[in-house]
């Protein structure tokens, strides 16, 4: 029984520092990889990436095991460099972008795809499909100083060991600078942020007893296991 006074707040591990990041809003974009585009076929090639929200304690961290949400028959990977938001700015420009990086992690944006679907079909908004707890495990952060390469490295993410994903980062249709930019255009970004920044083709689904590893070049793995869903009784 959690009463109100012992509301945790949602915090993600630095990589070889004692302090962790606390974590302020979750942006995700949708539609950043051209295969992934193809595979869900859904609207134009040219249509251009955009933005979503998680909320903030959607996010879980490395080891965590994620109960089985309710109301899907079809839970969805999406293997995603995360961007962390270290300095505040409206308006950045991409020449800018890179001085507000706090760092980068290894992300899933867990998706309840028939139910993504079905805001489509109702064009009704994404909460259901997209917002909902648990969806947003995030890997231990690196700083950008210690991040190397990132932007120029690959993204694999592994089911029980089979490769389903795997892309180099230089394939993002909007690069970490232009999403940093566009998304400050509508929001000011704030430290504490985090950018899920879309996922490449080979989503599918996963069940109870599913272990899922996505690894980044430079960056710690993330491992995280699908368990039982939680019965909604009244804890
Ligand atoms: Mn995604």
């Amino acid at each position: 029984m959690i009463t109100l006074w012992q509301l945790p707040t949602t915090t993600v591990p630095i990589s070889g520092r004692l302090e962790s990041f606390p974590v302020r809003r979750v942006y995700c974009v949708g539609r950043n990889y051209l295969d992934h585009i193809r595979e869900m076929q859904e609207g134009s090639e040219r249509d251009d990436p955009f933005f979503f929200q998680k909320p903030t304690d959607a996010v879980v961290t490395d080891g965590s095991s994620i109960p089985y949400p309710p109301q899907t028959g079809d839970l969805h990977f999406e293997g995603e460099l995360v961007v962390a938001v270290g300095r505040a700015g409206s308006d950045i420009s991409v020449a800018e972008a890179p001085g507000h990086i706090f760092g980068f992690a290894a992300g899933i944006d867990l998706t309840r795809r028939d139910r993504q679907r079905d805001c489509r079909d109702l064009a009704q908004p994404w909460e259901a499909g997209k917002s909902f707890d648990h969806s947003a495990p995030c890997g231990a952060i690196v700083h950008a100083d210690q991040a190397g390469e990132i932007l120029s490295g690959e993204l694999r993410l592994s089911v029980n060991d089979r490769q389903r994903q795997r892309t180099s980062l230089k394939l993002m249709i909007w690069n970490v600078p232009e999403i940093i930019s566009h998304l400050s255009l509508s929001y000011r970004l704030m430290p504490g942020d985090l950018i899920y920044t879309g996922t490449p083709a080979g989503v599918a689904a996963v069940e109870p007893g599913d272990r899922i590893d996505v690894e980044i070049t430079g960056l710690p793995a993330l491992t995280v296991t699908i368990s039982e869903g939680e019965t909604h009784a009244s804890q």
